[in-house]
């Protein structure tokens, strides 16, 4: 099977401004050139309109970095996957490591907001990943296959669904695992995939994501079975986003 078209999905976080935000999509689209990659920018909720109006007729795409499980209703402070959709999303990133240790977001629950986003027509970025702890006591397999498992409801294919590895401890740190332990996380994500939803699996897209820099776009995006990033810090600034985007281009 081919390689899939690579992603660069750029999470924002609980970070910009109107003003700054307009100035660095207008910024990251200007630089882009003819990328074969995909790029997908997840600002905070109440910026994704004006990123997306910001970004209207181009190639880069916007996503959310969460949302609730409901289509509607009394809910205060949630954010239904319709309404990302309605304001221009066509990702939402589920279950990343902040979501699950700070909100106490269970497997299952991840799992409800994947459906959630399929219901919707949109794409998940699902996040799974060991703490520190957990590598240390040499269980970063059994934690990320038991993460993948209960994550991800039936019904995956290659166009609803992207994994993004990322190790707890490598998020914003600096570190980054060995390529060696990146390609045998990748490998069992992928195997996995491919025994629970078959041969189909190989185009789902398998994102490494944790202190992704320019300095080691191009290192990482070039192990195997890795196919884009997810980018944090770097996404808030337009040339290293850029070059990180350049970077997968060239693995
Ligand atoms: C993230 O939080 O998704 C992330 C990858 O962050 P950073 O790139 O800053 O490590």
């Amino acid at each position: 099977m081919a390689k899939p078209r690579p992603l660069v999905a750029g999470n924002w976080k609980n970070n910009g401004l109107v003003a700054g935000a307009r100035a660095l999509v207008k910024d990251v689209a200007a630089g882009i050139g003819g990328a074969k990659v995909e790029i997908v920018i997840c600002p905070p909720y109440p910026l994704i309109a004006i990123v997306a109006s910001a970004l209207e007729g181009g190639q880069i795409r916007v996503g959310a970095q969460d949302c609730f499980t409901e289509p509607d209703g009394a809910y205060t402070g949630d954010v239904a996957t319709e309404i990302l959709g309605d304001v221009g999303c066509r990702y939402v990133i589920v279950g990343h490591s902040e979501r699950r240790d700070l909100h106490r977001e269970s497997d299952e629950l991840v799992a409800e907001k994947v459906r959630a986003v399929w219901r919707a027509g949109l794409a998940a970025i699902v996040c799974i990943g060991e703490t520190e702890a957990e590598k240390e006591r040499g269980r970063t397999a059994m934690r990320i296959m038991s993460q993948l498992s209960a994550s991800l409801p039936d019904g995956v294919t290659a166009e609803n669904l992207v994994v993004a590895y990322e190790p707890v401890w490598a998020i914003g740190s600096g570190k980054t695992p060995t390529t060696a332990e990146i390609a045998m996380v990748h490998s069992l994500i992928r195997n996995a995939l491919k025994a629970r939803f078959g041969e189909a699996a190989g185009g789902i897209r398998l994102l490494y994501g944790g202190s992704v820099k320019p300095a080691n776009a191009q290192a990482l995006m070039a192990i195997d079975n890795v196919d884009g990033a997810l980018v944090g810090g770097a996404s808030l600034k337009a040339n290293d986003f850029l070059a990180i985007v350049r970077a997968c281009h060239r693995a």
